[in-house]
């Protein structure tokens, strides 16, 4: 038997072909079978579609499935290769990590064949699909205690030239935020790891903590905004967006613009997502729990902001994240 990740079926194959990625089996479990897709129309642009990263952001395996129904009356060159869910321990346990490892997919990229599961999921997407794509959306979702807008995003890249091409590829879905995100912590994630490889690799997010059926449309048209870009389908470029007439902008958010919560307590915002904030104003509240005498704490905007996203009214611990500011980018030329 084979002990190195593999594929059912070839997905050179002319037209549509459909099979499984088998990460073998190692000390904590037996191997997994995980379904795609292809869809191989000759010459053209290759993409890779996933979802499922992080197991409580579902509107991504759903939109992957829409996508495997469309492509076959869609799709008019190049190939698309779709994975609906990459952490199918993490969806079934509806937790963002995988509760065998306790791990999150999204850190331990690109993997190790000798690991826990999830260390050879990663494995087995970087050695066996990552390699025939030269770009990637991963479809993610900003989990269930957040509201965002809907947004495709990029960390920062050191190759500027592949940032520029990034942010532009990101643009191309039409979604109302498009988001460079410096992140404190990138290493091992899917993005980071394929930025490395030189391809082109956008992460698409979603807010709201439930999937609706407007949310699921708006992402939808978003991904075929994308596809009509690199010319995979045919068709027209619609702007998209959810209940309110935003406009479409190209925002920032670094390190520091990430809100922190003073204490442990229930964290009330008293702002919404895309609201403009001057210095000073309050972006919400922290009510501690613990003690009745203890004052409410006033969360204020450091500096003129854009709210990006805010938390949805959990309970947070100290120093967990209630908000997230933001400000137009203004590195691209
Ligand atoms: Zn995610």
């Amino acid at each position: 038997m084979s002990n190195a990740p593999h594929l059912t079926f070839d997905l050179d194959t002319a037209g549509v072909s459909r099979g499984h990625l088998i990460v073998p089996g190692g000390a904590d479990r037996g191997e997994l079978l995980l379904p795609v897709f292809g869809l191989n129309k000759g010459e053209g642009p290759r993409l890779l579609v996933t979802g499922g990263n992080h197991g409580n952001e579902l509107e991504g395996p759903l939109v992957a499935r829409r996508l495997i129904e469309r492509l076959p009356n869609a799709q008019t060159c190049g190939r698309v290769i779709v994975l609906p869910v990459l952490n199918p321990l993490a969806v079934e346990a509806r937790s963002s990590n995988t509760p065998l490892d306790g791990l999150d997919l999204n850190r331990v990229f690109p993997g190790r064949a000798d690991g826990s599961v999830i260390e050879r999921i990663a494995d087995a997407v970087s050695r066996v699909l990552l390699p025939m794509a030269e770009i990637v959306f991963d479809l993610h979702s900003f989990g269930p205690a957040w509201d965002c807008p809907p947004a495709v995003m990029t960390h920062p890249i050191a190759d500027a030239d592949l940032l520029a091409k990034t942010l532009q590829m990101a643009e191309a879905f039409k979604l109302p935020v498009t988001l460079l995100w410096e992140h404190y912590d990138t290493a091992g994630m899917f993005d980071s790891w394929a930025h490395s490889q030189g391809k082109l690799f956008v992460c698409a997010e979603f807010g709201g903590g439930t999937v609706s059926a407007e949310a699921l449309a708006v992402y939808e048209a978003g991904l075929r905004n994308a596809l009509v870009a690199l010319g995979l389908v045919e068709g027209q470029v619609e702007n998209v967006s959810l209940s309110h007439n935003e406009s479409i902008q190209t925002l920032e958010t670094l390190v520091s613009d990430k809100l922190k919560s003073p204490a442990r307590g229930i964290f009330e915002p008293r702002c919404s997502v895309l609201d403009e904030v001057k210095q000073g104003d309050l972006i919400g509240i922290l009510h501690p729990m613990d003690s009745l005498s203890a004052e409410s704490i006033g969360i204020r905007a450091p500096r003129p902001s854009i709210v990006l996203a805010i938390g949805s009214g959990a309970h947070v611990d100290r120093n967990e994240g209630v908000a997230f500011l933001a400000r137009p980018l203004k590195i691209l030329n």
